[in-house]
């Protein structure tokens, strides 16, 4: 058997060679060459095998080609708890960083996946600048637009304003096409892109066990545990269950708004009840209820981005993590505004501000860090499937 330290220099030197192909025959990037390396030697070390999902994954492979690599690149949840555990890591010769590695494959992964493929390219664009700016145009044109009617400020309308009705200044059947259309092509786009995911390396026959195993591992967010059920390292080598807490807000908080919605919906159109709604009905309670969780998550998520060590995952993308943060925040923060004030002369003002960020948001959807959670859900449901196929090693027909 060969001692951990041939296995190593061998990795090395196959991530090193630019001609290094996967067995889907393509040259790998220096970022999937990486992670080949690193589960070369992980697969030779496996200390960490029972932490995440990532390690028993690994050891059903021999050899790590691009789809394994990308594979393995989203079942990895950024824990952190490997980096801290290793032998290996910086300054150690063999520099093994996995969340590292694994960061930067999975932004090649949203990239090489984008549909259509050359707005692949704007996931390394869309950090905070731009996100900012498309809310702050969005919300300007509705500005302009309202003025030009006249209808920015209620008193121009009647003497009784709009009486927290936002349909009087816009129409419901105007913006439920606008953001239903935008927010069925973001899904469509990364629907397309998940598809050619996971025909990149079909991982068998799906079954209801392995499909309610992935469910509850999404919803729980099971391996933000860090595989002792203590949480994630986010500054220093300390657990915390911080990050689960805050990705669960944010996650509920945005499910319950979008409830919400579907149930004003149904309200306006089912049972002709028009809103306004009361402060008691069941959208308004929902649409609080979300807003809340959907203001305390990322505000708590951005907390923990600010201080996080570097070492973990790819600092280059912090800025589309913040990008996507701050929408967030902005439709929290602007949305229970407008609920608080539905009453008031402000109300065109803040629902034009609203509206601008909440459509920033649906147009960045697929071409942001929204994506994260939706690969990774892939990645966890092929790892449900794979792992229920018998013999324990696979390998390539
Ligand atoms: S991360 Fe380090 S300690 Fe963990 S399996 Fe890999 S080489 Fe071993
Ligand atoms: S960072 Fe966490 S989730 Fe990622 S491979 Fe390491 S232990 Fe697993």
């Amino acid at each position: 058997m060969q001692s951990l330290e041939a296995l190593t220099r061998e990795a090395s030197a196959l991530a090193s060679n630019p001609m290094n192909e996967g067995p889907i025959g393509f040259a790998m990037t220096p970022a999937e060459g990486e992670v080949s390396r690193i589960m070369q030697v992980c697969n030779a070390c496996r200390y960490c095998e029972g932490f995440c999902a990532v390690f028993p994954a690994m050891t059903r492979r021999l050899e790590f080609g691009r789809a394994d690599v990308h594979f393995l690149a989203n079942l990895c949840h950024n824990c952190g708890a490997c980096l801290h555990a290793c032998q290996y890591a910086p300054p150690h010769e063999f520099a093994v960083n996995v969340p590292k590695a694994m960061a930067e494959v999975r932004l090649q992964t949203y990239v090489d996946y984008a549909w259509p493929a050359s707005f692949g390219s704007l996931y390394k664009r869309n950090g905070l600048t731009l996100a900012l700016a498309l809310a702050g145009g969005l919300a300007l044109f509705l500005i302009l637009a309202l003025m030009l009617q006249g209808s920015l400020f209620p008193s121009a309308v009647s003497s009784h304003g709009h009486d927290g009705n936002f349909y009087a200044v816009f129409p419901h059947s105007v913006l439920a096409l606008l953001f239903g259309v935008v927010f069925v092509l973001a899904l469509f786009a990364l629907g397309v892109g998940v598809r050619r995911f996971w025909r990149n390396e079909e991982p068998g026959t799906l079954s209801g066990a392995a499909i309610g195993e992935a469910v509850h591992d999404v919803l729980t967010l099971r391996y933000l545990g860090g595989g002792h059920g203590k949480g994630c390292n986010d500054a220093d080598d300390a657990f915390s269950l911080a990050r689960r807490r805050f990705h669960h807000l944010t996650f509920y908080g945005f499910m319950l708004c979008f409830a919400a919605t579907c149930i004003a919906t149904l309200y306006h159109y089912a049972f002709r009840l028009e809103a306004p709604y009361a402060f008691t009905s069941l959208p308004v309670l929902l649409g609080t209820l979300g807003g809340i969780g959907l203001l305390a998550g990322p505000a708590g998520l951005l907390w923990l981005n600010l201080k996080r060590d570097p070492q973990h995952g790819d600092v280059a993308q912090r800025p589309m993590d913040r990008g996507f943060i701050a929408l967030l925040l902005l439709t929290s923060v602007s949305g229970l505004a407008l609920l608080a004030l539905r009453d008031s002369s402000m109300m065109s003002l803040l629902l034009a501000i609203h509206l601008g960020i909440v459509m920033a948001l649906f147009l960045t959807l697929p071409y942001g860090k929204f994506a994260h959670g939706i690969f990774r859900t892939a990645a966890l449901l092929k790892w449900s499937v794979e792992k229920r196929r018998p013999g324990a090693l696979l390998v390539d027909d």
